[in-house]
């Protein structure tokens, strides 16, 4: 097996259990000849550390798969990680209303790069590191043995794999093509997901506790859902009886499906509008022609991509917070997210703290939100939270 050594000092990584090496922590790796195959991690008086998979172009030079340096890195490993990951999800999700979660989270379930997502009998992975990349097969193997699923699908097209210097795929990996959208439901609502090519795995799984949380304060309200996506807010709203909702989305394809998810549900249209345009131009327009609303969800897209960007993405969250408050009426609630990784919990507070200044509004923090309890976040792992967001009653 091959070895990473370690600078002197850069033990203490492991000993808080974050699972990333950085290349500037190691002195030298020796004896690889596979990018992702496991290393054996040593300090640098030759002491046996822990055990990662090395990738050989990235700045994150080594990701730990195990803290106990006498574990074997084989697939009986994996299932046993695998095993664990499900078993956390039969206690979390309720299998009877929801066939749509995340079985596995990458770091936060002990499996550096591995993303595995269930659609109904879909289940949809990504690889992103060289180490999930190195046992595909095998993992793939594992999840078929376990879950039995129709179809294993590979959604390895995320940016970050070029940093990682990985090839994208995209493709059934097992089982059978999956159809154009598959139906899958959430909290009994149901949904069509396009897995092949809609954003992320197909769905934002990740916001389904927060849209539960919707239905309590939207009965014969007029709901204003920006950055809507396929409607999973939207649906919501409409199961808890909302008076008027406005859907805006810049993705034409995304408004038709939350016209078909209407459909698919037995929800007529009637008061629904759905806009295609840019939220940031829109939000001006309902302003200038003094237009309000009862509940406003704000769910962009990431903004910053990288600490560069970490400005420019505040302004951008200031300006759509600040109109939206503007915009509600008093005793109205605001939904406000982040999914930017790079903007700390506390900034974004800040920022919403900003944007009820400026807004001359008086906004009260009701609750914290982040994402839903089957995208984990690991204790030593604070990249592993990234989803933030708070309700504020707007007077
Ligand atoms: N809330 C959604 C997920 C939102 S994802 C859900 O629960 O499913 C972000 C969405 O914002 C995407 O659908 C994208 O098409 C849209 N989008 C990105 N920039 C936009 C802009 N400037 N104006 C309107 N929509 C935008």
């Amino acid at each position: 097996m091959g070895t990473a050594t370690l600078k002197k000092g850069k033990e203490k990584i492991l000993q808080s259990k974050h699972p990333w090496i950085f290349s500037g922590a190691i002195d030298k790796i020796d004896d690889v000849k596979q990018n992702g195959e496991t290393v054996i991690i040593k300090s640098f008086d030759g002491a046996e550390l822990a055990l990662g998979a090395v990738s050989v172009h990235s700045q994150i030079a080594v990701r730990v798969w195990s803290f106990n340096s006498d574990e074997k890195i084989d697939k009986i490993f994996f299932e046993n990680r695998i095993k664990t990951a499900i078993a956390l999800r039969e206690k979390i999700i309720d299998q009877n209303s929801t066939n749509v979660y995340r079985l596995i989270n990458s770091e936060n379930d002990l499996l550096p790069g591995l993303i595995v997502d269930v659609y109904n009998k879909y289940l949809v992975c990504q690889f992103l590191s060289a180490g999930a990349v190195f046992w595909k097969k095998e993992i793939v193997g594992i999840l078929s043995e376990l879950l039995k699923p129709k179809c294993i699908f590979e959604r390895s097209d995320s940016e970050s794999l070029v940093k990682e210097k990985l090839e994208k795929n995209v493709g059934v990996l097992l089982g059978e093509e999956p159809p154009k959208l598959i139906e899958v439901k959430e909290n009994n609502l149901k949904f069509f997901v396009n897995i092949k090519s809609g954003h992320k795995t197909g769905f934002y799984i990740d916001q389904r506790d927060n849209r539960k949380l919707l239905r309590e304060f939207v009965k014969d309200k007029s709901v204003l859902n920006c950055f809507c996506y396929t409607g999973g807010f939207s649906l919501y709203a409409k199961s808890a009886e909302a008076s008027h909702l406005t859907n805006i989305d810049s993705s034409s394809e995304a408004l038709t499906l939350i016209a078909k998810n209407f459909e698919l549900n037995n929800y007529s249209i009637d008061n629904v509008e759905n806009i295609e345009g840019d939220v940031f131009k829109l939000l001006r327009k309902f302003r200038d022609e003094n237009r309000k609303f009862d509940v406003i969800i704000l769910d962009p897209p990431k903004f910053a991509e990288s600490v560069s960007q970490v400005t420019k993405a505040a302004r951008g969250y200031k300006d759509i917070n600040l109109l939206a408050m503007k915009l509600l009426n008093r005793g109205g609630f605001l939904f406000t997210f982040s999914c930017s990784g790079h903007i700390s919990q506390e900034l974004f507070r800040k920022i919403v703290d900003d944007a009820a200044i400026d807004s001359g509004r008086i906004v009260k923090i009701i609750r914290q939100l982040t994402q839903s309890s089957d995208h984990p976040v690991l204790s030593s792992f604070p990249e592993g939270l990234y989803l933030k967001g708070f309700i504020c009653e707007i007077y």
